[in-house]
């Protein structure tokens, strides 16, 4: 290597980059062309200039993409957070305020034809009508219930809600009004009060068994999952343990620590509504932290 060399060796990475004024590129262009130790040199300058600049951007776009994956993530777990709210909220305005009996909140009319109808005032967010045959199969006695809530208290309802009890001509024994909690039923249509003339509507113990039958699926599937925690297939059992533990959180949301209810359809459905976006929320955070440990 000559003197020379040893001048074009410093000036090639100058080069490269093109940062040589002019007098000093013809300068090394010429000595380039009559070495070859200096144009291998050259390419090892280009190389080790170029190659940082391809691989750079990969981590970058990496990050770009980790960063937009997380902005999405939280995107959707604010909606899921908004939509447990929604429930919970929307659970507490249309809980049931049932009514006790008033006649103008239910009034009984009969029509010529012998069909008998109810009307509910605006006070009624809504109502529900049960029949029952009687012993001798030929009459029916009807059950009513009327209740009020926050939404429709909030915002009224207009709509007239009227029903007929018996479109089909049925013959009415009795109608019961049913006040709500521990309160008898109270008979407000037919002149023979049905057996010793008391009934109760008894509440519905159904949400007691799921939340028993979720409290057992809890306890032995967590236990399943960590003793089997070694096994591959027995995140199975995790998820079942997290789905009744959703369970038991959205029933404790919805019903708080009653598990008695007159309207066990509705609270039902919420909670199952509550425990399926809870379980969500809870799949969506798992990879939120999982992502951030990489
Ligand atoms: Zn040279």
């Amino acid at each position: 290597m000559t003197l020379t060399c040893n001048v074009i060796k410093d000036l090639l990475p100058l080069y490269v980059e093109d940062l040589l004024n002019e007098d000093s590129i013809v300068f090394v262009e010429q000595h380039l062309q009559s070495c070859k130790e200096c144009r291998h040199e050259l390419e090892l300058v280009r190389q080790s200039v170029i190659l940082p600049i391809e691989t750079n951007p990969a981590p970058f776009i990496t990050i770009q993409k980790n960063i937009q994956k997380k902005k999405r993530q939280i995107g959707i777990f604010s909606c899921l957070l908004t939509l447990i709210l929604t429930l919970v909220i929307g659970g507490f305005l249309t809980a049931p305020n049932y009514l006790p009996y008033q006649q103008e909140n239910v009034q009984l009319n009969t029509t010529e034809n012998g069909l008998v109808v109810a009307q509910f005032s605006d006070t009624v967010a809504n109502f529900q009508v049960e029949k029952q045959l009687t012993k001798d199969g030929l009459n029916y006695i009807y059950h009513i219930t009327a209740w009020n809530n926050s939404w429709n208290q909030l915002f009224p309802s207009k709509q007239r809600k009227n029903t007929i009890l018996n479109p089909n001509s049925e013959k009415i024994k009795a109608v019961y009004y049913y006040p709500g909690n521990d309160y008898q039923d109270q008979l407000i249509y037919g002149d023979t009060p049905y057996l010793d003339g008391s009934v109760t509507t008894l509440p519905r113990l159904v949400l007691a068994y799921y939340l028993v039958g979720a409290f057992l699926l809890m306890i032995i599937n967590g236990i399943l999952a960590i003793v089997l925690r070694d096994k591959k297939w027995a995140t199975i059992f995790k998820h079942i343990f997290l789905i009744s533990v959703s369970y038991l959180l959205s029933h404790l949301l919805i019903k708080g620590l009653s598990t008695t209810s007159y309207s066990a359809a509705r609270d039902f459905y919420l909670i199952c509504l509550l425990t399926g976006v809870l379980y969500g929320g809870y799949l969506l955070l798992n990879q939120l932290f999982s992502t951030k440990k990489t």
